[in-house]
């Protein structure tokens, strides 16, 4: 007989995981006496609180992966609603400019990125989607420039220049809205971040653009919950048609500023975009609206080959 807990045990549990060796060895002191029932009382406790801390580990896991993959499903259902509704933006012009360029880079982030370079990258992302779904884009620039006179004019006369000429070709080409693409920049506080939809003050359509394109911009991306807000700038105020500043995060944060140089992040910003646009033209769209299937298709085959997928 063992009554000690000391005793050598007559039987091999090597071959049994420690914690169940443990329980088995509580069992059978228990049989044999008092000491026994006291060990497996506490081997059974041991084993509560194990289990306690496992229901917990599971639950939290459980909770956590319920969260996450309803957000996906969430967001795929979204993406998918964006692609049945893709027809409101075929056929429409719409104007995209890449902020600065030339001798206005814009402001600049901590490891020398320039905002008219993250401009110009978002912009052509955003062409790319836009004109394989049949949108007509224009694009105000497509290379380092800007359209101030260089006749020693200063640089904000300079600046107004290039201003007026951008929203002149959006004017020329008859667009049904104006994009500005920005990046935001606040150097005494480089915690600031995520990106934000201006509008002028006092534009009903111009409200309902950045409210759309605001609203996609915190799903797709998924790091910011700032809401579109009314700014008197230049650009919105002397546009014909509904415009909107869209300023895709702050490079003054250094954080933000390495995912604004990230091509993945760039496209993820593109799309966002695009799904505002496609939510706020579907959301316009009346019955007597008709889509040119034409000037799509022709749109279209001039795009053959750009495919851009949700990211
Ligand atoms: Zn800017």
């Amino acid at each position: 007989m063992f009554c000690s807990l000391n005793n050598q045990l007559p039987l091999d549990f090597s071959h049994i995981p420690d914690c169940t060796g443990i329980f088995f060895y509580g069992v059978i002191q228990a049989l044999n006496c008092r000491k026994g029932w006291q060990a497996l009382f506490m081997t059974f406790s041991i084993r509560k609180g194990y289990l306690l801390l496992m229901v917990a580990v599971i639950a939290v896991i459980a909770v956590t992966a319920g969260i996450y993959f309803s957000k996906r499903v969430a967001g795929a259902v979204e993406d998918r609603q964006v692609s049945v509704m893709s027809w409101s933006v075929a056929g429409k012009v719409i104007t995209v400019d890449p902020g600065h360029g030339g001798i206005d880079p814009g402001s600049k982030g901590s490891s020398g990125l320039e905002e008219a370079t993250i401009t110009l990258a978002v912009s052509e992302k955003l062409k790319t989607v836009l004109t394989g779904a049949g949108a007509k884009v224009v694009m105000t620039r497509e290379s380092d420039i800007d359209y101030g006179a260089s006749d020693g004019s200063s640089l904000l006369t300079r600046k107004r220049q290039d201003l007026a000429k951008r929203l002149a070709i959006a004017e020329k080409n008859k667009a049904d809205i104006y994009l500005s693409i920005h990046v935001n920049c606040f150097k005494s506080g480089p915690g600031e971040h995520g990106a934000q939809v201006f509008y002028q003050p006092g534009s009903e359509e111009g409200q309902k653009l950045a409210e759309s394109i605001q609203g996609e911009m915190v799903r797709v991306l998924g790091n910011t919950t700032r809401v579109a807000k009314a700014v008197d700038y230049y650009a919105t105020r002397n546009s014909k048609m509904p415009a909107v500043i869209v300023e895709l995060g702050f490079i003054s944060n250094p954080r933000e500023e390495k995912l604004l140089s990230a091509p993945e992040y760039q496209r993820k910003q593109a799309f966002a975009i695009y799904c505002g646009l496609v939510k706020y033209f579907a959301g316009n769209a009346t019955a007597a609206e008709s889509i040119d299937r034409e000037d799509v298709l022709e749109t279209l085959m001039q795009n053959k080959g750009h495919v851009f997928e949700a990211p």
